[in-house]
């Protein structure tokens, strides 16, 4: 294929258009959720991570293959130094349409208005705890108050459709799912309980005794609400239902229990720069190479990507015997 025939859409072997990504801006954060890392984590040398040019570049490719939605996650997006310029630069580019944060919350409270400003459309937090005591063991250092603070904040801000993030895990916040659910009615905000998956390994629990399936988590919030099913979809694992009388709607998360990879319309891209075909596999592109080759430019990045489309698995097998599972930890995914 040559420049001049590069397609202006990602479809990949399976008839799946891929028109959403997630790109991770640092593997650093200021928590240590013990779902996602290790205490004592090392994290990548300077020289490996993508430049906020270089990412902006991986944007400006994609959008240019008809990708409408970009989320940056990470680590934590926003201990990144000077991201906020990212956003900004994000914010303008020509055909993107959604600009998405998920975030731990911690610093939203400095930065919840200057993102609305930078045109960031929607915003994602993750909290899984309402009790400090316990929110600090599941993020190891993380302060709840902070969090609650930068929740206020993106409210205050404008933000549209605010979702909260919950990993519900036995053993650890299973009996605050109704506490969690509440709060997010009480501010007419979204929340979607994830199911933890089994990403890298993890030493100081058992994921097959921990994670909880969202089948039990819908029964809980059944206990105390009606649920309707929602017709707001999204591709990928999420399902929505609506409650009645009321703004808020839970979503599902479920990749462990559920698969739905046949819907999949998303492909993540580390801050090493490897675009990550699949959260499930191992299937990758170094995309860094090419961006630091000084003989290679935007059209080489985008035959690039339009390539990797044959290399999309067509799903993942989380705790599926016969299959490797991901050694990758969440943070360096880009969750
Ligand atoms: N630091 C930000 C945050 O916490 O929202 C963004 C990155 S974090 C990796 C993105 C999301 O991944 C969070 O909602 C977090 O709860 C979730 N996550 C991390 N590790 C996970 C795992 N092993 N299974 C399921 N979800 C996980
Ligand atoms: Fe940090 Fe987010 Fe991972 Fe928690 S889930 S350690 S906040 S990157």
């Amino acid at each position: 294929m040559s420049a001049l025939e590069i397609p202006n859409k990602l479809v990949d072997k399976f008839g799946r258009h891929i028109d959403y990504i997630r790109l991770s801006v640092t593997d650093r954060c200021d928590f240590r959720c013990l779902y996602c890392m290790t205490e004592d984590m090392t994290f990548l040398p300077r020289a490996q991570v993508l430049s906020l040019e270089e990412l902006y570049q991986v944007a400006q490719a994609f959008t240019e293959l008809g990708v409408r939605k970009i989320r940056l996650t990470g680590g934590e997006p926003m201990v990144r130094s000077n991201v906020m310029s990212l956003f900004e630069k994000l914010g303008a580019l020509p055909g993107l349409e959604e600009l998405l944060l998920t975030t731990n919350g911690s610093q939203l409270d400095k930065y919840a208005k200057p993102l609305h400003a930078a045109g960031v459309n929607r915003i994602n937090i993750s909290i899984d705890s309402l009790d400090a005591d316990r929110f600090k063991r599941i993020s190891r250092v993380g302060k709840l108050d902070k969090v609650l603070q930068g929740i206020d904040a993106a409210i205050e801000a404008g933000f549209e459709r605010i979702k909260l993030n919950s990993v519900i895990m036995h053993g650890y916040n299973e009996d605050e799912v109704i506490a969690l659910a509440d709060y997010a009615i009480e501010r007419d905000i979204d929340i979607a309980f994830i199911e933890e998956m089994p990403l890298g390994v993890v030493s100081d629990h058992n994921r097959e005794e921990t994670t909880c399936s969202n089948a039990w988590v819908r029964e809980k919030i059944e206990s105390k609400y009606e649920l309707a099913d929602s017709k707001h979809t999204t591709a990928g694992p999420a399902r929505y239902v609506s409650l009645r009388d009321k703004k808020t709607r839970i979503g599902f998360i479920s990749p462990v229990t559920h698969n739905f990879c046949e819907d999949c319309n998303r492909v993540r891209v580390t801050v090493e720069g490897r675009l990550l075909l699949c959260l499930g596999n191992e299937h990758s592109v170094d995309l860094r190479a090419i961006l630091r080759d000084p003989d290679k430019g935007l059209d080489d990045l985008k035959l690039a990507l339009v390539k990797s489309m044959d290399i999309k698995p067509e799903r993942h097998y989380f705790y599926e015997k016969d299959h490797a599972q991901p050694v990758r930890l969440m943070n360096m995914t880009g969750g």
